[in-house]
């Protein structure tokens, strides 16, 4: 029996996207791709039968009877999502749908934006002893974010924050998180685009930020990364400390 398979397609990259996401998308006979932010150039992977759907003129009803149809005649559809779909991927509604017309499906991981701009700037989220703790989170839109998770109490963490779909508010992104007391001088990176080749990156301090984002242009497909994580400060990791033995190593006497 057919099914759809959801498909994280990475963050642009056509490279980036898994070898199990290449191989079902070499097999697809329906595909049903997130025009607005998936790179179409990851569709010459698929046979030249493949039939071919951007989602993002369609209804979740009209996604779903697609996905339905196609599974009917036989064929494997694939539900191609940018970066990972377990990040603002509207994947639960879909799940739930296919669900009730008893649908199976399979769910086939991406590299999410968030890991492709890490990348892209060579920085680790987890700097040791600087920030052990990831946030990602977003400013509320048109679709909302409940309340208890606004950018200001998220930002009284001071850990290292990532901020999707909101660098086109980002003097109110920087307004709320110096209320929540970030330093004016906190470092900021705006990854426009990660892992495109019209990838634009601009790493600054909070209290310049947007008006460098302004005058780039910058309005959306970017990440706002913030945190001390991106400054000058770090410590070594105490995993690869040749005095700090683990279950793997044995300490080296320092003499
Ligand atoms: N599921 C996706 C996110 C979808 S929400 C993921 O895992 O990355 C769409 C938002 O993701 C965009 O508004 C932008 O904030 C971010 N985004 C997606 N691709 C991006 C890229 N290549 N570079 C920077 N930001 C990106």
């Amino acid at each position: 029996m057919a099914k759809v398979h959801f498909v994280g397609a990475g963050p642009g990259d056509p490279e980036l996207i898994t070898l199990k996401g290449y191989q079902l998308l070499q097999t697809a006979g329906v595909v049903i791709y997130a025009g607005s932010l998936v790179n179409p150039e990851l569709l010459n992977y698929c046979s030249e039968d493949c039939e071919i759907f951007n989602s993002a003129s369609m209804n979740l009803i009209e996604i779903i009877d697609e996905m339905q149809r196609g599974v009917e005649a036989g064929k494997e559809v694939i539900r191609l999502q940018t970066g990972d779909f377990s990040i603002y991927g509207s994947i639960r509604e879909q799940v739930e749908e296919l669900k009730k017309r008893e649908i199976e499906f399979t769910c086939t991981p991406g590299v999410s934006s968030f890991l492709g701009a890490a990348s892209s700037l060579g920085v680790e989220y987890t700097v040791p002893e600087i920030s052990q703790s990831v946030i990602i989170t977003r400013m509320a839109g048109r679709t909302p974010v409940p309340a208890k998770e606004n950018l200001r109490s998220l930002a009284q963490h001071q850990t290292s924050m990532v901020i999707f779909l909101s660098v086109q508010g980002i003097k109110q992104v920087v307004r709320e998180l110096l209320a929540g007391g970030y330093k004016p001088t906190t470092p900021v990176a705006v990854v426009y685009k990660a892992t495109w080749p019209e990838e634009k990156k601009i790493v600054s301090t909070l209290e310049k930020i947007a008006d460098e984002i302004i005058a780039e242009d910058i309005t959306k497909t970017a990440l706002i990364m913030v945190g001390d994580f991106l400054g000058d400060e770090f410590y070594y990791s105490k995993l690869y400390d040749a005095t700090f033995p683990h279950e793997y190593r044995d300490a080296k006497k320092n003499d």
